[in-house]
């Protein structure tokens, strides 16, 4: 039988097969994905195969897991050099962000849209509490918008306290699977209670082995929309790490940046100082926006390489 798994603790599941049925399943055995070493190998999104175990009331066993279209991870808490997959097979992801009460960085935002398209996953920025935003914050937004649309992002402004823009972000999850992320207080679980007000936020565990007094909060959990549709909660998570991404290839990441590096004279050109740079030609000639730039300065200062 198909099956989507809802959640995973990486030791224990919950899936939904296709006639929409819940229930308890694990893993026996282990299986290698994507030849990755994985501290979870099973992860939120992912169509797996189950069998019926009779011995256990709604306990299904997982046997097989089908390959995965994209997935994003960060770095296991315990081993930085193992992964943790977080979610799988998603359509997109969106990012809650605030001008006021708190104020998203510019830092985190294109973090956040880096890392996404290291996943190959399209992101929508959605800036809530406009409601709060006055000639600054608005002025502000409107140059946001304007950078990132330049770049291909989809920014929306929204306001959960007098309803703008909320049938837009609403209708931008119809049918897909999107992961929400944003950090604490920009309104993401107001959001989701808003919005689907029926939707079980905490997924119950029917019955049986369910790894009793597990702290299960951090664990990335997906929530069907009642008008078609799944989103993903990732608790927990404050942000998507750079996994993975060297300063070589920072640049890839930036849809701007990508579109003009193989001008620059030198094929392994960083765009800092080498001289022929089509980055900061384009820099200096306001194609791209500096800001920008700078993220990409700031963000290749802090990649450490990996020495192993
Ligand atoms: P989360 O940490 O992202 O889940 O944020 P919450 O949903 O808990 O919201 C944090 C606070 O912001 C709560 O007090 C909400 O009532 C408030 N809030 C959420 N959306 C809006 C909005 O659009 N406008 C205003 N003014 N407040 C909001
Ligand atoms: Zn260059």
């Amino acid at each position: 039988m198909k099956a989507t798994v809802y959640k995973s603790t990486g030791s224990w599941y919950i899936v939904q097969n296709e006639a929409g049925e819940v229930f308890n399943a694990r893993m026996l055995g282990k299986f290698k994905i994507d030849g990755l070493t994985s501290t979870n190998p099973i992860a939120v999104g992912d169509e797996v195969e189950i069998e019926m175990e009779n011995e256990l009331e709604s306990g299904v066993t997982i046997t097989a897991i089908s390959d995965r279209k994209n997935y994003i991870n960060r770095t296991s808490p315990a081993n930085k050099y193992k992964h943790h997959i977080i979610a799988s097979n998603l359509d997109q992801s969106l990012l809650f962000a605030t001008l006021k009460d708190p104020k998203t960085s510019q830092g985190f935002i294109d973090r956040f849209l880096i890392a996404s398209e290291a996943f190959h996953i399209p992101s929508i920025v959605v800036f809530n509490k406009a409601d709060l935003y006055k000639e600054k914050e608005t002025g502000r937004l409107a140059e946001l918008q304007a950078m990132y649309e330049a770049v291909g992002y989809r920014v929306i402004a929204m306001s959960l306290e007098n309803g703008l823009g909320v049938s837009t972000v609403k209708d931008l999850l119809k049918d897909k699977v999107t992961l929400l992320s944003g950090h604490s207080g920009v309104g993401k679980s107001s959001f989701i209670n808003k919005l689907f007000p029926e939707l079980e936020l905490r997924t119950q565990v029917v019955s049986g082995w369910s790894g009793k007094g597990l702290h299960t909060t951090t664990f990335a959990e997906m929530f069907n929309i009642p008008e078609g549709g799944k989103i993903i909660d990732t608790p927990g998570i404050r942000e998507l790490g750079l996994v993975d991404i060297s300063k070589q290839e920072l640049a890839h990441f930036f849809p701007e940046m990508r579109a003009l590096m193989n001008e620059c004279q030198f094929n392994n050109c960083m765009h800092t100082n080498e001289p022929g740079c089509a980055i900061k030609e384009a820099v200096n000639a306001g194609i791209i926006h500096t800001d920008r730039y700078v993220s990409y300065l700031t963000i290749q200062d802090s990649i450490t390489e990996k020495t192993y």
